[in-house]
């Protein structure tokens, strides 16, 4: 089969011919049919710091979707056919806590794409199957292979206890920045800006076809002023949340003056450096800063049902569709931030 492959410990990734994954009795086989370029993915190919403990080779990938072609003889919870997404983390059923049925603390986990063989490639091989989730009948593919950074979005939305009414912005449009702004307007905001740079400008687009209130380019507005202007109707003088979604840590600086006094920002991006933020602000202000990482299974299904219900839309953020042969075209157009996502079609 082929399949995306990180050979070397330097920038790169091979489109190369593998085995297709032999299936022991606790795993099942997927045939893949979308995978989703993630920003972890192309920080793997362009090889920053924070991947060495990759153990090469690998296939790469971990948002995808697809068909169920085989299940292991213990397996009773999927079959063959269904039409699944799975979470990456998969827990392995042998360690003390996945026997207590604690597995969230796994010892032994493996993660599609980081340290097992991942979904950019034409079969998947699950080895948790309670890491696996049916497709509602009305999600196609292209869809759902987006229910990882969904999961994300809608986990960093829930931290913030968001009620409708209240304002928030988002700094930086890539997708998962798209997603929280579908999110918010689903929970309730009465107003969401989205923020991006000069290169963004396709992406801001298509948060303003998502519905974003207010779209700004900081190169050209400053945001704070923004913010304020945006909740002066509100007599807030400031918004209640700022998502950060760039990974700029000069962001959260900027984050921290946007909300008002007793709001929140809430941190999502992964920052290559360390933000340096106004102490005194923070405390006298009473603002808080919290950090939002990955998800649970209830938030994975909750991903699901709202693209069931149409509140959240994937396809207009799909900007690119490539077979796996092209994939670095895949990685480049990601990288040059012309793609809000790529998807890979099999
Ligand atoms: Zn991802
Ligand atoms: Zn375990």
């Amino acid at each position: 089969m082929k399949a995306v492959v990180k050979t070397k410990r330097e920038p790169g990734i091979e489109v190369l011919d593998v085995e297709v994954p032999e299936v022991r009795d606790t795993d099942v086989l997927v045939k893949v049919r979308a995978g989703s370029l993630c920003g972890s993915d192309v920080h793997i190919y362009e090889w920053t710091p924070n991947y060495e403990f990759l153990p090469l080779p690998i296939i790469i990938g971990h948002e995808f979707s697809g068909e169920v072609v085989e299940v292991g003889s213990k397996v009773s919870t999927v079959a063959v056919g269904d039409r699944v997404t799975a979470m990456p983390g998969m827990a392995c059923s042998r360690c003390s806590f996945c026997q207590i049925g604690k597995s969230e603390f796994c010892t032994g986990r493996l993660s599609l794409g980081m340290s097992a063989n991942g979904a950019f490639a034409e079969y998947v091989r699950l080895t948790a199957a309670a890491s696996i989730f049916k497709i509602p009948e009305n999600v196609d593919y292209e869809t759902s292979a987006l229910s990882e950074p969904l999961s994300v979005a809608l986990h960093a939305v829930d931290l913030s206890n968001i009620k409708a009414g209240q304002t928030a912005a988002i700094l930086g449009p890539g997708p998962i920045g798209l997603l929280t702004l579908q999110v918010l307007k689903a929970a309730g905001a009465a107003a969401v800006m989205v923020a991006g740079t000069g290169a963004d400008g396709r992406r801001l687009e298509i948060a303003r076809e998502l519905g974003a209130d207010v779209i700004i380019d900081v190169e050209k507005e400053d945001p704070v002023s923004k913010a304020r202007e945006m909740t002066r109707a509100y007599s807030s003088a400031g918004l209640d949340f700022v998502f950060e979604a760039s990974g700029n840590p000069r962001s959260i600086p900027q984050a921290l003056s946007m909300v008002r006094a007793r709001g929140t920002v809430i941190a999502i991006g992964i920052h290559p450096a360390n933000a340096e933020i106004q102490t005194t602000e923070l405390v006298r202000r009473s603002k808080s800063i919290i950090g939002a990482y990955a998800y649970d299974q209830e938030t994975w299904l909750r991903s699901l049902v709202l693209m069931a219900s149409g509140k959240v839309r994937i396809e207009p953020m799909v900007t690119h569709r490539l077979p796996i042969l092209e994939a670095k075209d895949g990685f480049e157009l990601a990288i040059s931030k012309e793609a809000a996502k790529v998807l890979f079609i099999l």
